[in-house]
């Protein structure tokens, strides 16, 4: 674990960011050049190798803070979990996953891993010793993701990472909807950290992008693996995420309080079913997330309308009914109807999601709007 010298919001302005070195200007320059002069140096930037000025801003940037030693930006986020994946698992090792994560890493594992011969097991992740049960001789690799989409389950990470530490196997957790911000699972034993760049670490709705964190050892596994799978980022969205990142202490601070005010209000509304947020004491995983999550609950929040869902939505005017999450914009969606929908209604039941579910993206708007919004859309 590296230490933090400073501030998540002092380093989100200035870890990793090199400056501009021919003029003085405050901001990184964006390098384009995929061809650099290889005289006398013991090893040159290529943008497949993941190490051009603008992709080592960014990686550097993240991996602060994320209190991590190193790290590598990618085209996507499903690039940085399948690239981190097949860095450490071959053919015949035996992988555990929980079982509900984000639908395309889900897809990912059911269409993919068989065709490389990987083995593995879903478990549900309220429990922790659930892990320690399915490990076989071959398990390689722990994966998990908290908090989970669409109900907000909290994972234990440190216990889940003690297990995994007890028989030498390897932990990936997804913290895209934490956040480096709120969550920094490397501190709680985890090995590697992948994110969806695309949701909080863009956080304009406008990029696409991933990135994995962990040791140097790690990124150097994964680094090798990234030079053949090649999902490496151009220099200009790169400089896009750098920009960014600048402003994510600010942007997620504002998030984490607009949703649990938001989750406060509308768990007190009769007009209002369930409602989960890490946030609420009576949220099942409130304990472990308030240790776990120091920097806030997040800005991802699902509640049951009791009226018609879809005719709740479509009277909303600030909100807006949009898939993916993490923008300054507050959107929201019906997972029964995009992310779930081709789940069977009985089995999506059993998940807590129902057609009455809505999963709320909170923005950085001013809460007060926000709550005027939803109150209108229900009368
Ligand atoms: C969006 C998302 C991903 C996939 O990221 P892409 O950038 O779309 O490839 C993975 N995990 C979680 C939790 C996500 O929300």
């Amino acid at each position: 674990m590296k230490k933090a010298s400073h501030s998540k919001l002092t380093q989100s302005v200035h870890a990793g960011s090199p400056g501009d070195p021919v003029h003085k200007g405050m901001v990184t320059p964006i390098y384009p050049s995929s061809a650099y002069d290889y005289e006398g140096v013991p090893s040159f930037p290529y943008p497949r190798y993941f190490n051009t000025p603008n992709q080592k801003a960014v990686a550097e940037k993240i991996a602060a803070l994320e209190n991590a030693e190193d790290g590598v930006i990618f085209s996507s986020g499903m690039a940085a979990i399948m690239t981190s994946l097949l860095a450490i698992v071959k053919k015949d090792d035996h992988v555990i996953f929980q079982s509900d994560l984000y639908g395309g890493t889900q897809h990912a594992i059911v269409t993919e891993l068989p065709r490389f011969g990987i083995h593995y097991t879903f478990v549900d992740a309220s429990d922790p010793s659930n892990f320690e049960k399915a490990i076989r001789p071959e398990t390689r690799l722990i994966f998990i993701e908290t908090p989970s989409n669409p109900t907000l389950k909290i994972t234990d990470i440190r216990s889940v990472a003690s297990i995994a530490e007890r028989h030498n196997i390897v932990t990936i957790i997804d913290n895209t909807f934490a956040s480096p911000v709120n969550q920094n699972p490397i501190d709680l034993g985890i090995d590697i950290v992948t994110h969806s760049g695309t949701k909080y670490i863009g956080g304009h709705s406008d990029i696409c992008c991933g990135a994995a964190v962990a040791s140097k050892a790690f990124v150097e596994k994964i680094l090798q693996k990234a030079i053949n799978t090649g999902g490496s980022l151009d220099a200009h969205t790169c400089w896009l995420v750098e920009r960014s990142l600048k402003t994510i202490v600010l942007r997620v601070r504002q998030q984490n309080q607009n949703a649990l005010t938001i989750a406060q209000y509308l768990q007190a509304d009769s007009r209002i079913g369930k409602v989960y947020y890490p946030g609420l004491p009576d949220h099942p995983g409130h304990a472990i997330a308030k240790a776990q999550m120091p920097g806030g609950f997040g800005g991802m929040l699902s509640f049951e309308v009791k009226t018609d869902a879809s005719q709740f939505m479509r009277k909303l005017k600030l909100i807006q009914r949009a898939v993916s999450l993490g923008g300054i914009e507050s959107t929201i969606t019906s997972p029964a109807e995009t992310s779930h929908a081709k789940i069977s209604a009985a089995d999506r039941a059993a998940i807590g999601v129902t057609d009455k579910l809505l999963r709320f993206s909170v923005g950085i708007e001013g809460a007060e709007d926000l709550l005027e919004d939803i109150n209108q859309a229900l009368s």
